[in-house]
């Protein structure tokens, strides 16, 4: 079977169930086309390890104790802990990092029977927006090698759009799921915060970090979402006391009578032109599909930027202090004292973009500014929460775009963080809701690079948003289309 590497997650569970294919042959494809490290997608393959669990695979198949996702291929962000793959969240402070334990997330994918082909490339401690960030060198877009993938899981939609996985793991903080996918063309969805398990998930901003699939279409994620899901409260306190849902099981539901709110913060000024073309007409299709666009106001998007970039950096000051050269990690070489040691290791370890955000975050919760930035953040964040609640009153799902752009050229945001940030307007307020969002592939513009519709739903309405995701995709074909060559 030649075209192995670009069947769907669903079509490659069929054909190792009814053993039409290998675990070890699918495995063996996907190595191959890793091979040499396309678009610098990965930061860690190891063949051996993958196809060892590509055998246990085949056995379990042979006798009847298969997962329903037995020997389907995935590759992790580098974010995720891994026992049997290197860790560095894309940083030099973890070079050579290996946990003695499986993150929840990557451990349930295993118990459903996926077969680890590695980890991947990221933003550093998954701060970024284009995996500029990395210290292991940028990702390339598949679609234009000279334009950033998005971040921060850059190398999970890489990967996933170029064909050397079916479906990977991504984070998202403020957007780092949504806006890749976006970029790339694939399908991604972050769900409500607490949905997944944020154990063995180096913390980037606790209260926001998010674990979720990537793949090229909503039915594949949910496949990867029903296994990823469920509440692990004895490792995670945060993570919510409820059973996973089979997300699967409700991808073709009507959407007559589907309310769809467009908040017309989102369509504002600084929306690209060929972006907001290419959501149109996926608006326009949700329309012929029976359902009703409700205009809608979210009034405090602007502010989500200001009051990400406090908390987000708040959060990361205090997660990563615990990377300090004493247990793990890089250590400097020479030193003259402890204090000098921490110095000392963390001025090499962490690039220019993560010691910014300690520096911000540490001024913003220190004595005398804390009640005037990160308070004042606080309260905004449940302002932002509040004013989806209003608007989930006149509607059922939130559609608009993911970014303002296209993706841009390599250097083009490298030495202007605030560009970046800015990128960031339309992720950021679901993300400080802790409300489940997606993007679908919508069209393509500029310099034809993918557009991405983002949806947003009410807190666990992650099967809604799956449907009507899946409801585009089968109306449209632009999920199914691929950069040249792949
Ligand atoms: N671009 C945002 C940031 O840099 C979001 C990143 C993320 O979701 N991990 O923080």
């Amino acid at each position: 079977m030649s075209d192995l590497h670009n069947l769907s997650v669903k079509a490659l569970a069929s054909l190792l169930q009814t053993k039409e294919v290998s675990a070890v042959e699918v495995a063996t494809r996907f190595l191959a086309r890793m091979g040499g490290n396309p678009h610098n997608a990965f930061l860690d393959i190891d063949s051996e390890v993958t196809l060892a669990q590509a055998r246990a695979s085949d056995a379990k198949l042979a006798d009847g104790t298969a997962g329903p996702l037995e020997g389907v291929p995935v590759a992790h962000k580098d974010v995720f802990v891994t026992r049997e793959f290197a860790t560095t969240a894309g940083s030099k402070i973890l070079s050579g990092y290996r946990s003695p334990f499986d993150a929840t997330v990557v451990q349930r994918l295993r118990t459903a029977g996926m077969v680890t082909l590695g980890k991947l490339n990221c933003d550093e401690f998954a701060m970024g927006s284009a995996n500029e960030n990395s210290a292991y060198g940028p990702v390339q877009n598949p679609w234009d090698t000279a334009r950033v993938p998005g971040g921060s899981s850059g190398g999970s939609a890489a990967a996933v759009a170029a064909g050397l996985a079916p479906a990977a793991t991504g984070t998202d903080t403020g957007g780092s799921i949504r806006q890749p996918a976006s970029f790339c063309g694939i399908t991604g969805i972050k769900p409500t915060y607490g949905r997944a398990s944020r154990f063995g998930l180096i913390a980037y901003a606790s209260s926001l970090d998010q674990a979720g699939p990537m793949a090229r279409s909503a039915e594949d994620c949910a496949l990867l979402l029903s296994a990823m899901c469920g509440g692990d409260i004895d490792r995670d306190s945060t993570s919510l006391d409820m059973p996973s849902e089979d997300f699967s099981a409700s991808l073709n539901h009507s959407l007559e009578g589907l309310r769809i709110g467009i908040p017309k913060e989102f369509f504002g000024e600084g929306l690209h032109a060929d972006v907001r073309a290419a959501v149109d007409g996926a608006l326009s299709e949700y329309e012929k599909l029976g359902a009703k666009l409700v205009p809608i106001s979210l009034p405090r998007t602007e502010l989500s930027i200001p009051v990400y970039y406090i908390i987000a950096p708040a959060e990361a000051s205090s997660n990563l202090s615990r990377f300090d050269g004493v247990k793990f990690g890089h250590r400097a070489k020479d030193y003259t004292d402890l204090v000098d040691m921490y110095k000392k290791t963390r001025a090499e370890g962490f690039g220019n973009e993560v010691k910014r955000r300690i520096m911000t975050g540490a001024y913003v919760l220190s004595h005398g500014y804390y009640d005037a930035y990160y308070l004042q953040a606080q309260k905004i964040r449940r302002m932002i929460a509040d004013d989806f609640q209003n608007a989930f009153k006149e509607c059922d799902v939130i559609a608009g775009p993911v970014a303002p752009s296209v993706a841009w050229k390599f250097g083009e945001n490298a030495n202007d963080p605030v560009a970046d940030y800015l990128a960031d307007i339309f992720t950021l307020p679901a993300s400080l809701a802790g409300l489940p969002g997606m993007s679908v592939p919508a069209g393509f513009g500029a310099g034809n690079m993918p557009v991405g519709l983002q949806l947003i739903g009410n807190y666990f309405k992650e099967a809604q948003l799956l449907n009507a995701a899946h409801r585009l995709q089968q109306a449209t074909d632009f999920h199914l289309r691929k950069p040249e060559g792949i």
